[in-house]
């Protein structure tokens, strides 16, 4: 577990959170996948696996932090086994003194989970998100919604292709939104960007709050946070 260099992890006082990795790897195959590229790098493969020694790590934290789990992977990608999903969230509901933060591009594999075992229950310092960044994967977003999380979020990024057609956000209660990122620089060109965010703009509710990256057009050196006042919303905390 390490402190983190993605924007949107913060703790409360603003400090940067950490990202925990029990499982790394991933099959989705994206191209933008930055995880991918630090795996191939450091380690030469981008197989899931599971690493056992990491399991405890947030027990060893005592002070309450703001977690990313697994940020070099999906948790719930299909080729994911459910003995791997069963140990991680043991280990979620095991530091109720940590928030944690988990996003994925398979909903449905998470809301299959929980159904097909009632026992399963999402503990209530995990807040969870869904990646959408092309319009046609806009259904994640209903899925996230039957997902009975303390808090959902959705991450817009790379925000590359989300259409001109207003979004249904409800029930959805953080958005973060970035363009394709290549090593700290904005590859989407700046109109591009612009369409994506009117389309996401268009979409929010009044009450929703927009954490933009850093890395979008235009938006380096003002707020990330919209509106200003409202802040992060603060991830729940069980
Ligand atoms: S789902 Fe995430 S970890 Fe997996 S390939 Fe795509 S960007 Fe990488």
């Amino acid at each position: 577990m390490q402190r983190t260099e993605i924007e949107w992890v913060r703790e409360p006082d603003g400090r940067r959170g950490f990202s925990w990795n029990p499982v790394t790897g991933c099959k989705m195959g994206c191209t933008y996948c930055y995880a991918r590229d630090i795996a191939l790098l450091y380690t030469g493969t981008f197989e899931p696996e599971y690493h056992p020694d990491r399991l405890m790590e947030p027990s060893q934290r005592r002070k309450s932090s703001t977690i990313f789990l697994c940020s070099m992977s999906d948790l719930w990608g299909l080729w994911v086994p459910e003995h791997w999903q069963l140990l991680v969230m043991g280990a979620v509901i095991a530091n109720p003194q940590h928030r944690f933060l988990m996003c994925t591009k398979s909903p449905e594999v998470l809301l299959a989970w929980l159904l097909r075992f009632p026992t399963h229950k999402l503990p209530d310092n995990l807040a969870v998100g869904v990646t959408i960044d092309y319009h046609k994967h806009e259904h994640r977003i209903s899925l996230l919604r039957c997902i009975p999380a303390s808090m959902r979020f959705i991450s817009f990024e790379p925000a590359l292709d989300l259409g001109t057609k207003i979004m249904d956000l409800k029930g959805i209660d953080w958005i973060i939104a970035g363009p394709l990122n290549k090593r700290g620089r904005c590859a989407t060109t700046e109109s591009h960007w612009w369409d994506q965010y009117i389309t996401i703009c268009h979409s929010l509710l009044l009450s929703q709050p927009l954490f933009i990256k850093n890395t979008a057009p235009m938006h380096q050196e003002r707020p990330q946070q919209f509106p200003a006042w409202m802040g992060i919303k603060e991830v729940p905390h069980g």
